[in-house]
């Protein structure tokens, strides 16, 4: 054997072997590394942020980290906006069933994020107070993110080599026909401003309580029908990772979504938030409270930042993910993951609780052997539970006997949320 064939073929085998090993621990191992920055600039002092980069799915165990980011955007007072921060991630942290594997809690985290919203929702509506609040809240763990969000705080995806998709939807009545339509059936009314002479002015606001959104927690003096069920949506990205837009509605106002992802391509997320809200002012002024949140998500042996991503695709992208039909969707997302780009995993934006705490009856049983609520964690006994599928005459698949169980309070709170009673009045 000549020494050049000898050389030739190890210089073939070796680079392949390490390829291999490369690829797999990339994607079956190393996780992403996450950074951050934040920027704001207060008008009313209403918005509050939340940025935890050391949550454990398992306590004690350091390989199950994830991070945690929010706004709250408040409104009326930041009464709602503060108790939320202080309180939604344990909610919905304490709503996923103990001892899941990674795959399983990621699963269990979008019906987690409804209940861990709702609870929030009652809970603060309890203490009398009134103000409100938007929430955008995003799980990153790994590659995967979770983002549930009421109100208009928007979350944008700028995916390194793929393109820009918006991953929650803006609960406006102005903007939203299907929210303006859900709070009419449930007996809202929806309207302007009328000034005398019967002039109306301002956006599109639902009465009684006058406020320009459908979702929110808080919010306890407007109807039920301002509901806190959240827009959920859960993507995997591709190994190359990418960038995380989160803003409130100072930011959205004055700039779009493709304005400010392209405003702060290649800086480092500190500088990029920073940037994201330097736009904004530029184009309107301080009019409101603006707040931004960049995160990075950046694989495990690069540590720069997302460079642009192709011109052609930034476009379609967009569109696809503002798509409504979950058919299309999902079609669209297969496509879009088998070149390597970013994958559809959930999306659900129903305000009905029956469609969005599942239907298993295996669902609510603690360990106990008693029955919890699917909302607020409290144990039920036998029969106490109501179904979450009890008495909805729109459902085809009406099982009351069948779990996921609300307790009476909660009954009731839903029962209200979908205007079945009038709101405010308690059912003894
Ligand atoms: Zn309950």
């Amino acid at each position: 054997m000549a020494l050049g064939e000898g050389r030739d073929r190890h210089r073939e085998l070796i680079p392949l072997a390490a390829l291999i090993g490369r690829e797999m621990r990339s994607e079956k191992m190393e996780k992403p590394s996450v950074r951050y920055g934040y920027a704001a600039q207060s008008r009313k002092g209403e918005d509050y942020f939340l940025a935890k980069m050391d949550c454990l799915r398992v306590p004690g165990n350091g390989s199950s980290s994830f991070c945690a980011f929010a706004i709250f955007d408040g409104h009326n007072g930041s009464k709602a906006a503060i108790y939320t921060r202080e309180n939604l991630l344990n909610h919905v942290l304490n709503a996923i069933p103990r001892g899941l594997g990674r795959e399983d809690w990621l699963q269990a985290l979008p019906r987690a994020l409804v209940a861990g919203f709702v609870k929030t929702d009652k809970e603060f509506q309890s203490r009398g107070e009134t103000s409100g609040t938007t929430v955008t809240f995003v799980i990153i763990d790994g590659w995967t993110v979770t983002v549930a969000s009421v109100g208009d705080s928007r979350c944008i995806l700028d995916s390194r080599g793929g393109g820009l998709s918006i991953l929650t939807v803006d609960h406006r009545l102005e903007e939203n026909v299907e929210e303006r339509e859900r709070v009419t059936a449930s007996g809202g009314e929806v309207g302007r401003l009328s000034i005398v002479g019967g002039v109306e002015i301002g956006p599109l606001r639902c009465w009684p309580g006058g406020l320009c959104l459908s979702r929110s927690i808080g919010d306890m003096d407007v109807g039920e029908f301002i509901v806190p069920v959240p827009y959920v949506k859960q993507v995997k990205l591709s190994n190359a990772g990418g960038r995380l837009i989160i803003a409130s509605d100072g930011i959205w106002d004055a700039i779009s979504s493709e304005m400010a992802a392209k405003s702060c391509r290649g800086l480092p997320a500190e500088l990029a938030s920073k940037q994201v809200v330097k736009e904004a002012l530029r184009s309107r002024g301080l009019k409101d409270d603006t707040t931004c949140i960049v995160v990075d998500i950046i694989p495990p042996d690069n540590s720069l930042p997302p460079s642009p991503p192709p011109k052609k695709q930034s476009k379609l992208r967009s569109l696809i993910f503002r798509k409504r039909s979950h058919d299309s969707a999902s079609k669209l997302a297969k496509k879009l993951s088998a070149v390597g780009i970013v994958e559809e995993l959930f999306e659900e934006g129903s305000a009905m609780l029956a469609d969005r705490l599942g239907n298993e009856s295996s669902v609510g049983q603690s360990t106990s052997g008693l029955f919890t609520c699917a909302v607020c964690q409290v144990d039920l006994a036998p029969s106490e539970g109501i179904s979450v599928h009890a008495g909805s005459i729109f459902s085809t698949s009406t099982k009351p006997w069948e779990g996921p169980f609300l307790c009476i309070d909660c009954r009731n709170k839903k029962d209200a949320m979908e205007g079945k009673r009038p709101s405010g009045v308690k059912v003894v």
